[in-house]
């Protein structure tokens, strides 16, 4: 069984974000980590493989840096790592994304492609059933367990209060939520050999079936208007009152500033 893993190296949010004057991030600057859905999907992948037997790869679309969680995923327990990395792929939307990527996994086999319900910094939940619908093959989203029956994934696909059964004969697509496991850790012998593992890189030249108005920033149909940091809003003020001078001060906070 061949399993493919989109895996996205994200800024680690905790120490700030910072932008391009274009709006897009400024990926080069900031700390990263693997995107926490995506290290739930790979660890959902690498236990398919201990129980039923698989090879994994995993695959990431970003700068020449994103390499390095391709080595921490192999560190993980990947087979094989595929970066693709070019220039002209550069700002792209969920759109140009999703087609890189469906271009990338043209070139391999697969009987099931797992990617992340979301990304910590687009936040969109877009590119995974993007990539099924270029691929043409069935997507089942918010996976909370994963299972094989033959030729065919059984998963519990979550909703707010309830999860229903859904079953797909492969090949296709299933978004990761975070909560469907604790990963992993990397094993030191798995670290020591990652280091040096081989990974395959990918240009613009070796998408297929992609055209180059669907790749990049010239492709993405989303255009940024315009980004900025999350204003962190200071400590809210304490007062201690009782419930009926609790009820007239906010009264006339709420006046002050002419909210009612
Ligand atoms: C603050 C912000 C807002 C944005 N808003 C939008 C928007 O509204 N519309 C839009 O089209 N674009 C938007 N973008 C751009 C968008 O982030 C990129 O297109 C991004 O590559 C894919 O979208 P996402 O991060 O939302 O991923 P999601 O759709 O949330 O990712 C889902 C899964 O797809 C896989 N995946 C996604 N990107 C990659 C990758 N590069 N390599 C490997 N696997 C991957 C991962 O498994 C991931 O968990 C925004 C970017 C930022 C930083």
């Amino acid at each position: 069984m061949k399993i493919v893993v989109c895996v996205k190296q994200v800024p680690d949010t905790k120490g700030g974000v910072q932008f391009n004057p274009d709006g897009t991030l400024n990926r080069a600057a900031m700390l990263t980590i693997m995107n926490p859905d995506d290290k739930a999907g790979l660890e959902a992948a690498l236990r398919l493989k201990d129980e039923y037997g698989a090879e994994v790869t995993v695959l990431t679309m970003g700068l020449p840096k994103a390499a390095d969680v391709l080595r921490e995923a192999m560190a993980m327990g990947a087979d094989h790592g595929i970066l693709v990395t070019d220039r002209v792929l550069g700002g792209a939307d969920t759109w140009a994304t999703s087609q890189t990527i469906a271009g990338a996994l043209r070139n391999i086999d697969y009987d099931l492609i797992i990617t992340g319900r979301q990304a910590i910094d687009g936040d969109t939940a877009q590119v995974g059933p993007q990539i099924s619908e270029h691929l043409g093959i069935p997507v089942i989203s918010y996976a909370q367990a994963i299972k094989l029956e033959g030729d065919s994934v059984v998963v519990e696909r979550q909703y707010d209060d309830r999860y229903h059964v859904v079953k797909a004969k492969m090949p296709c697509l299933i978004t990761a939520l975070a909560e469907l496991n604790e990963p992993r850790y990397m094993t030191p012998g798995g670290i020591f050999d990652a280091v040096d593992a081989e990974i395959t890189t990918w240009g613009r030249a070796d998408l297929k079936d992609v055209e180059d108005c669907n790749l990049g920033l010239k492709g993405s149909p989303t255009k940024i208007a315009r980004a900025s940091d999350k204003v962190r809003k200071g400590a809210g003020q304490k007062v201690a009152l009782d419930a009926e001078e609790a009820a007239q001060y906010i009264t006339d906070k709420l006046l002050e500033k002419h909210i009612i």
